[in-house]
């Protein structure tokens, strides 16, 4: 849209951010509002190169936390672009359950400042994104991991191939659930496409909190061939 037709619009119908509701005023990154954007915890460099866990004074780009040197993770590296707390929180959770797609740029660009360049330059054949149960995806009308990775696709010039893992049987919400539940619940829930043999490929997901439906999905794409397999979360916990 025009610049003078959104300014033409705001006249009328002033856009609210959708975590505070304030209109928009400077500095917006819509549809969310300038404070809200600014307020959001970034995750960037330096961080830990299996997990994406900030490693503050890691020398080198090569650095993995304790966690990950004692038991490593199913895959091979992992990113996340803000701390799941607060507005980075309520952001996603109006993206995911409030349908507010147009959140889907501001999410992916949390993703894309502090990681892009480096990402652009990794040599990644593929964006994969967590497949949803057909039922949910049609419930919600979308796939929010799918709404991420098309944009992540679009900015990085990395194909986006969502038919290369899909959901083989239904699941419960991992929300309810603690650690050794999500592993059981997941097990088995997906299936990876052998088109995936000797790729390098990187799963997008809205959040990563054990990192149990990534894991499954990484263990897949493996088994399924793919060469070295990576992982994009929009926020992490930490
Ligand atoms: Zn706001
Ligand atoms: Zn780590």
């Amino acid at each position: 849209m025009h610049a003078w037709a959104v300014a033409a619009l705001d006249l009328v119908f002033p856009a609210l951010c959708p975590v505070c509701e304030a209109t928009l005023a400077a500095h917006r990154r819509d549809p969310l509002c300038g404070r809200c954007w600014a307020t959001i915890r970034r995750l960037g460099p330096p961080a830990c190169a299996r997990c994406g866990l900030p490693l503050p004074g890691a020398a080198t780009t090569a650095a993995t936390c304790g966690a990950c040197a004692l038991e490593p993770p199913a895959w091979d590296w992992a990113r996340a672009g803000a701390e799941y707390e607060g507005v980075a929180r309520d952001a996603l959770h109006a993206f995911k359950f409030h349908g507010r797609r147009a959140l889907a740029r501001p999410l992916a660009d949390l993703l894309l400042e502090p990681w892009g360049a480096p990402l652009a330059a990794a040599s990644i054949d593929a964006l994969v994104p967590v497949p949803l149960a057909r039922a949910r995806e049609r419930e919600r009308g979308f796939n929010q991991a799918a709404l991420v990775a098309e944009r992540l696709a679009g900015a990085l010039g990395v194909p986006l191939r969502p038919r290369w893992l899909a959901r083989v049987r239904t699941t419960q919400p991992q929300s309810d659930l603690g650690a050794a539940e999500r592993r059981a619940n997941v097990r088995g829930a997906f299936a990876a496409d052998t088109a995936v043999a000797g790729r390098h490929v990187a799963i997008v997901d809205d959040v990563l909190t054990t990192g149990a439906t990534v894991a499954e999905c990484a263990r897949m794409l493996r088994a399924a061939g793919a060469a070295r397999v990576g992982v994009l979360a929009v926020a992490r916990v930490l």
